[in-house]
């Protein structure tokens, strides 16, 4: 699907949304949040880099599904575990209208999904045909809730995912955010050599506080790209609210303040 034809189906998306203008009210809490996703947005949909560095993480796990092939060529239970927002499917452009007209996340996350028409996020198509090809399992593992099951595969479907069914689509049970308990479920199933994801909770257990979000990766250094592929995403995640971005609340002034401290200490 083209561009043109997903900028079509906003418009249709839009009708069906709650539209809030500036005029008629917007929350500021609303607006502030929205301004802080622009640059975010902007460079997930047009910047070559963030391109550059999705083909850099799915060749790194191509690479590494390659060798654990020869490896052990003839092993039967192995899988890779993908999560499908801004790992497999690219949102921006849902983001975008966020932006545009000053609406919250939820409001109308559902009608976006039932169009359909993300587009695959670069190179995560030829890495899962490969990884198919190589009789790999693969498991699509979403905090997407159930009610989005059929349209979620009708995305993955006609954009030519392999294995995307029922049987290979994992999808939030309950308000159960953490992802935990169902992969400790397909590890009792399958071997599961490599997961890609674009939050920490696509890999193990999230924490809270950003601190120690930092020394959770710092530990497992040697795991990405063994283990882990990382994809970016700056619009959104846990990592925002590990630092208390929540609309006006936000104490941006406190969070750049420590990260000058250095420069003050150093002033005479
Ligand atoms: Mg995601």
């Amino acid at each position: 699907m083209s561009r043109a034809l997903i900028a079509f189906c906003l418009g249709i998306l839009l009708t069906s949304c709650p539209r809030v203008s500036e005029n008629s009210g917007t929350p500021a809490s609303s607006r502030q949040n929205n301004d802080a996703l622009i640059l975010a947005t902007l460079y997930q949909y047009y910047s070559a880099e963030y391109k550059a560095l999705c083909f850099q993480a799915w060749n790194s796990g191509e690479n590494r599904i390659e060798a654990i092939r020869s490896e052990r060529p003839m092993a039967k239970n192995l899988a890779v575990v993908v999560d499908i927002d801004e790992t497999v499917l690219d949102n921006s452009p849902y983001q975008a209208l966020l932006i545009q007209e000053g609406i919250s996340y939820d409001s109308c996350w559902d009608t976006w999904c039932k169009l359909a028409v993300a587009r695959p996020v670069p190179g995560s198509l030829d890495f899962l045909r490969r990884a198919s090809e190589l009789e790999f399992t693969i498991f699509y593992l979403s905090n997407r809730k159930e009610h989005l099951r059929d349209v979620t595969l009708q995305n993955l479907q006609n954009l030519g995912f392999p294995q995307a069914n029922n049987q290979h689509l994992i999808l939030r049970e309950g308000k159960q955010n953490s992802k935990e308990e169902r992969r400790r479920r397909l590890q009792e199933q399958y071997e599961i050599v490599l997961y890609a994801g674009d939050n920490l909770g696509d890999f193990f257990e999230d924490a809270g506080n950003y601190a120690v979000r930092d020394s959770l990766v710092i530990a497992k250094t040697q795991d990405f790209s063994d283990l882990y592929i990382v994809l970016p995403n700056a619009m959104y995640g846990n990592w925002p609210a590990s630092l208390g971005i929540e609309g006006d609340k936000t104490p941006y002034d406190s969070l750049i303040n420590l990260m000058t401290l250095p420069f003050h200490k150093t002033k005479p």
